[in-house]
């Protein structure tokens, strides 16, 4: 497996690299929809977050990276028996995954189907899992999505928004855990997608490639020195990559006791009132990014600081084009940010 560029030096892209962490310490919030052009680190940065987060503990021999420590119901049913036997239910680690999901790929090679061999020379009706499987517990990344067809990406955030992947086809009938944060890359000017897939998704963020000389040329030079000399690069980021680990491990941990005042739920639906937004969506994701990043920096309580801060990655996707206004739909939510919490 190549190694992966670290985190931690990754230059500029601050929005990007927040949503991810958002994502990652909250999984429902419901993955993270890239634009940009190419070539501007969109998969690196997943890479590189899943290579800093610590090996996890998995069930040997099980097609699903199913958890040990899970409830019963976060088990595959080959792991319920196993568990309860007390047989064959050895642990072992494993890194994050991080599942490509190629352009092309048709929808048994996603969600898995029936294994064909087994089938024919053993008359056997078994499960081949999907890609959907080998992504339970880490992230999905689908390079330009906007590409995919409608029903996959239909399929795909059905999985991501309930954990649970559910194959009922070909008298097949199997269940098993897939919880993954899903990323998806699109390029603006190739097709777009529906509003609403667009609106399924829980953040979106716009990556661009660095416009000034200084930032230009930092990028270079990491880029270069990483090359050049993979594990002593790595070496000399570990610690600033360790500072992030310890960040979304307590942030995940301190999640639920993070408190969300009255007075903030109330700014969040303004917002969206005034943006115009269909649906409850968006203030749902709003506050639930606004949350993991006051986890995220230790915080108590949500403020409006943290809205403030997550409402272009949780709303710039749900707005409606509205024909008296062609301004973009980043400036759209910073005016409507700024006219409501005043600068
Ligand atoms: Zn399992």
């Amino acid at each position: 497996m190549p190694v992966a560029f670290p985190f931690s030096a990754i230059v500029a892209q601050e929005e990007m690299k927040l949503a991810i962490l958002i994502a990652a310490t909250d999984q429902s919030i419901g993955g993270v929809l890239v634009f940009g052009d190419r070539g501007t680190g969109k998969s690196t940065a997943i890479r590189a977050l899943a290579a800093l987060l610590p090996p996890m503990r998995v069930v040997d021999k099980c097609a699903y990276n199913c958890d040990p420590d899970a409830p019963e119901g976060g088990l595959c049913e080959k792991c319920r028996e196993h568990k309860a036997s007390g047989h064959n239910f050895k642990v072992r680690k494993a890194p994050v995954p991080v599942v490509d999901l190629p352009l092309g790929a048709t929808e048994d090679r996603v969600i898995g189907a029936l294994d064909l061999e087994s089938a024919l020379t053993r008359g056997e009706k078994a499960f081949e899992p999907g890609l959907l499987a080998r992504a339970h517990r880490g992230f999905l990344y689908i390079d330009e999505a906007n590409l995919l067809e409608d029903h996959l990406v239909d399929a795909l955030l059905d999985v991501a928004a309930s954990g649970e992947n559910v194959v009922e086809r070909e008298g097949l009938s199997v269940r098993h855990p897939a919880r993954f944060v899903l990323v998806g890359s699109g390029n603006p000017e190739e097709g777009e997608l529906r509003p609403q897939l667009l609106d399924r998704f829980g953040l979106s963020v716009e990556v661009t490639t660095p416009q000034d000389l200084k930032s230009r040329m930092k990028v270079v030079r990491l880029r270069d020195e990483f090359e050049r000399d993979p594990p002593a690069f790595i070496d000399k980021w570990k610690r600033k990559d360790a500072k992030i680990r310890r960040q979304i491990l307590s942030a995940k941990e301190r999640l639920a006791d993070v408190d969300v005042p009255d007075a903030t739920l109330q700014r969040a639906s303004e917002l969206c009132l005034k943006l115009g937004t269909d649906g409850l969506r968006g203030e749902l994701t709003l506050i639930r990014a606004a949350r993991a990043l006051a986890a995220l920096e230790g915080d108590e309580a949500v403020g409006d600081e943290h809205l403030k801060r997550v409402a272009p990655p949780a709303l710039r996707h749900r707005l409606r084009r509205n024909v008296l206004d062609d301004a973009g739909s980043t400036t759209r939510v910073e005016r409507a940010v700024e006219e409501l919490f005043g600068e």
